[in-house]
């Protein structure tokens, strides 16, 4: 991080949205964001000051009284032209993405895409932010509910999805009439100031969606302010934690999706070609900094016997710079993550883990400076090392064997963490009861990723969600709205009054 003022440097500084307009930060804390494969300065993000984010928190207020009052269409045809927006400029998004995060062109766009499905679900918001009605709930009483907006909502996001995770928020808060403050990860913002742009050109008008950049004291100061109403946090299980208990003290809805360590398993009567390479895409794809990747598989039984090819499958991926033709995995978003990830796997065969694959210190050519590890294996991994109890975010694979299905989902069920997990098997019993008594959010059967698509939420069990709406989705109507009930009598000429003192309707 730099104390200094922006005009002295060199490279572009990334803006604030307040009010409608791009504004540069008067702050002096700058945070340099860098391309990982090649540790070049793209940009300079500001940590916006206490006024910067009470002036983004304000102008989402003023523009709640009127974008409220907003026509339901009038407020889906933004997302209608977002969503096209969004794909006339696919490719550069695309590579906006790659330069700052990481990860390879075609993932890049899937980010994109995966966020543009949340935008086209926004533009059906009309069928979604629905009230009920009941008619004759007593005599001339009819009672029905309206869904109302919030307020100024803020939406906090991680680093592994630029593009997803805030289309997962701002789109769904804005079309239920609510106004938003996005706080992006201060690691890669560029591609989310675009997408803000695009909003904007889209019709968005000033004050609704508004942009405030930093890290820990952003996230605190609007945990801590008193005109937001609800966070949505993406990211780690400690910052969650800590941001669902200290925005939930001054009152607010709190929903944070958070850390994971997902389990696949294996049973002998999977399809062996499809389930191998689903498990190399999932462990090592995006280069494991996905929160639905598959660090963990256990192999039940004879599938224990697949190691061999296993590992010549994950041999054969190519490490490389996220724009490159071929690249199957690009490089760790940082230097500390890639540090990290060598430590844990130092850590691996120091608990006496046995290290199938060592991805460390690839050789790239022309990349030499880049955050690199290539796929790593471990088989024999057993709850207790730190390779299986940490999150190591990284492309390390463990494997663990296991005797029978229920030892494999007793295994998943006492790990902490409950974001997402997979079976691989051509039994349907078996899938059903995997299905029925797995303790985890997400549940994929023969499929390693199962993200829900927007007609699902997202969500978690355990340690990997608090709050008990997802984000997109149906789930995320009932978190952006405060439903009111009526109850209503409407009398006319010849209506007979009577004096009532008791509670019932009559
Ligand atoms: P992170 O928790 O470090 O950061 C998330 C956000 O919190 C960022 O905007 C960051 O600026 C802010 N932040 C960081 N440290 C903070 C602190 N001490 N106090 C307050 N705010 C702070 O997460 P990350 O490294 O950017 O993302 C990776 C993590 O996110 C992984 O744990 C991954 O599993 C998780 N994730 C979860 C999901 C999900 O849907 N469950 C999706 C994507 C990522």
């Amino acid at each position: 991080m730099h104390a200094q003022t922006a005009a002295d440097q060199d490279v572009p500084t990334v803006k604030l949205l307040i009010d409608g307009q791009f504004i540069e930060s008067s702050t002096t804390q700058w945070r340099d964001v860098i391309n990982p494969a090649t540790q070049q300065v793209l940009a300079r993000v500001p940590l916006a000051t206490q006024q910067e984010i009470d002036a983004a928190v304000a102008a989402a207020q003023n523009a709640f009284k009127s974008w409220r009052k907003t026509p339901i269409g009038a407020r889906a045809r933004i997302f209608l032209r977002l969503q096209q927006l969004i794909r006339e400029n696919m490719a550069e998004l695309a590579a906006l993405l790659t330069a700052e995060q990481g990860k390879t062109l075609p993932d890049a766009e899937g980010d994109v895409f995966r966020g543009l499905e949340v935008v086209e679900h926004a533009a059906a918001v009309g069928n979604l932010q629905l009230g009920e009605l009941a008619n004759n709930v007593a005599n001339g009483v009819d009672t029905y509910t309206l869904l109302q907006p919030l307020g100024v909502c803020a939406g906090i996001t991680p680093f592994n999805f630029p593009a997803m995770i805030p289309l997962w928020m701002f789109p769904m808060a804005i079309a239920t009439g609510n106004t938003f403050v996005l706080k992006p990860s201060e690691q890669d913002p560029m591609v989310t100031m675009r997408l803000c742009e695009l909003a904007l050109e889209a019709g968005i008008p000033p004050g609704v969606l508004n942009v405030v950049h930093g890290g820990e004291a952003a996230v605190n100061a609007l945990c801590d302010h008193p005109a937001i109403k609800a966070i949505s946090f993406v990211g780690s299980t400690k910052v969650g934690t800590h941001v669902y208990h200290r925005a939930s003290l001054t009152g607010k809805r709190v929903q944070c999706m958070m850390g994971a360590k997902n389990h696949a398993v294996v049973l002998p009567d999977a399809n062996k070609e499809q389930t191998l390479n689903a498990i190399i895409g999932a462990a090592f794809g995006a280069a494991g900094q996905r929160c639905m990747a598959l660090p963990v598989v256990i192999l039940v039984g004879q599938a224990q016997q697949w190691v061999p090819e296993l590992v010549a499958k994950a041999r054969t991926l190519k490490v490389n710079a996220g724009t490159q033709p071929d690249t199957d995995l690009g490089p760790l978003i940082s230097r500390a993550a890639r540090e990290r990830v060598e430590a844990l796997i130092e850590r691996g065969i120091a608990e006496g883990a046995t290290l199938e694959l060592d991805g460390r210190n690839p050789a790239v050519p022309g990349y030499e400076n880049g955050n690199f590890v290539g796929p790593t294996i471990f088989s024999g991994v057993k709850p207790g090392m730190a390779i299986y109890d940490i999150e190591i975010f990284g492309p390390v694979l463990s494997l663990i064997g296991a005797d029978t299905l229920d030892e494999a989902m007793a295994l998943i069920n006492a790990n902490p963490n409950g974001n997402g997990t997979a079976i691989f098997t051509q039994s349907g019993a078996a899938a059903r009861r995997f299905q029925e008594d797995i303790d985890v959010g997400q549940v994929g059967i023969n499929v390693p990723i199962p993200v829900p698509v927007p007609l699902f939420s997202f969500t978690g069990s355990r340690a990997s969600k608090l709050g008990d709406l997802g984000p997109y989705g149906k789930q995320v109507i009932l978190f952006y709205t405060q439903t009111k009930t009526v109850t209503a009598r409407w009398f006319d000429e010849d209506s007979a009054g009577g004096l009532n003192t008791t509670i019932s309707l009559k």
